[in-house]
């Protein structure tokens, strides 16, 4: 098995998170602790994931009403794995983590699987069209190809140019009525929030910078991580997102899906992330860090 490297100790991050609990508390009306492990069902669970999932659960265990849920992320249907919800299931179990809400224990913010919850990623988009955070994008595969390669020559970051931010409702209504494809994209604001994490204290990323507008819902219909990630996480009621640093870029993200909902968002914690022997991350395909080879 590859020696594992990275990982911070459990009471200096316990110290921090009651540290950040302390400050939250007071900004959620003493609302009690829910939070959540969300992994995407597109291989088997490794150890950084059910670190993730002992850290929500431990948080959620050391605070009176506090409760764990689990959802599946299965929005991106290309990448789907038969029976990795399953095994992951199976495996916390076998850890002892058991989810207080989730697929197979039910609760009242469910469904708990996002592929069963696009209704209300449809009627969710509806709200940020209208008041125009978010719009139309009918920019086909080739063009956006043929801007990132332009990008790339001139020595730029090859990102998408915002183009079809410029269409009046009537031109998007036209090209709806003709049946264009298009996929909505949320318009990024040209500033660097921060926020003041719970582990890394304060932070910013100005995302406009480095990328164009993200896309929020694509062409299948089906919302991507981000914008699913926001919807389920203010209507599952969740208090803090306890989370690995590979997320920490997505964050100022999230904050403005907030910010443009007129939602309050969580807390949010990055974990520093278990790395294998090289630095390199872990996979959900790697053979020798998936739980199930400590089970047996
Ligand atoms: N679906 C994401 C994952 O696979 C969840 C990330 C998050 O916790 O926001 O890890």
């Amino acid at each position: 098995m590859a020696a594992l490297t990275g990982a911070w100790p459990v009471a200096r991050l316990t110290v921090r998170l009651r540290r950040g609990l302390h400050t939250a508390r007071k900004l959620h009306h003493q609302r009690c602790v829910r939070v959540r492990f969300a992994p995407s069902p597109t291989g088997m669970l490794h150890l950084g994931g059910l670190r993730t999932a002992l850290y929500n659960y431990l948080f959620a265990k050391s605070n009176p009403g506090g409760k764990f849920l689990l959802r599946i992320e299965d929005t991106d249907q290309t990448r789907l794995v038969p029976r990795a919800t399953e095994k992951l299931e199976e495996m916390l179990s076998w850890a002892g983590i058991s989810p207080d809400e989730g697929p197979s224990q039910g609760g009242n913010y469910g469904p708990y699987k996002q592929s069963e919850r696009i209704e209300l990623y449809q009627e969710s988009i509806k709200v940020l069209i209208q008041n125009e955070s978010a719009y139309h994008c009918f920019c086909t595969p080739r063009r956006l190809e043929l801007v990132r390669k332009e990008a790339g020559r001139r020595g730029e970051t090859p990102r998408y140019d915002n183009r079809c931010r410029q269409w009046s409702s009537s031109e998007v209504k036209e090209k709806l009525a003709r049946n264009t494809p298009y996929v909505i994209r949320l318009k990024l604001e040209d500033v660097a929030e921060p926020w003041d994490d719970l582990l890394k204290g304060r932070t910013s990323h100005n995302l406009a910078d480095a990328e164009g507008d993200p896309v929020l819902i694509k062409s299948d219909r089906y919302p991507t991580y981000h914008f699913a990630n926001v919807v389920d996480d203010h209507h599952m009621g969740i208090t803090h997102v306890l989370r690995g640093d590979e997320w920490q870029t997505s964050t100022p993200k999230h904050l403005l899906l907030y910010k443009s909902f007129g939602w309050d968002p969580p807390r949010y914690a990055h974990l520093p992330l278990i790395l294998n022997k090289d630095g390199t991350k872990l996979s959900k395909r790697g053979d020798d860090i998936q739980v199930e080879h400590f089970k047996d």
